[in-house]
């Protein structure tokens, strides 16, 4: 079981990724809309793992990833892409995220996904 955040401009996402985890005994320690948000948060909670989608207002994925990097070097990501974000995967792999799930989410592949990652 892992602490698990959720960055995700989509509530319905955001939704769709607490029940899947949950469901599979993980807790949810939160959620964000933007990196922003995100990053604000982590000041106070400290998750196992975020989940971070990449195309969101504000704040988008790969810059609050390198932020992330510079400021939380331990935490674990794994990216949210939606198709066509090939070439965003592969740069957010190289800044240092650990692995990415496409959308429309599969639960069992994300599952798959998660506990490659954390124990
Ligand atoms: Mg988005």
């Amino acid at each position: 079981m892992a602490k698990i955040f959720i960055v995700d401009d989509s509530r319905i996402i955001r939704k769709v990724l607490t029940s899947t985890l949950k469901e599979a005994g993980h807790e949810v320690i939160g959620e964000a809309a933007n990196g922003e948000e995100a990053l604000k948060a982590f000041e106070t909670v400290t998750p196992d793992l975020v989940t971070l989608d990449i195309t969101m207002p504000v704040m988008d994925g790969l810059e609050t990833l390198e932020k992330i990097r510079s400021d939380y070097p331990d935490l674990k990501v794994v990216m949210i892409s939606a198709a066509g974000q090939k070439n965003k995967v592969m740069q957010a792999l190289k800044l240092g995220a650990l692995d990415f799930i496409r959308k429309p989410v599969e639960k069992d592949e994300m599952l798959d996904v998660i506990n490659k990652h954390v124990v």
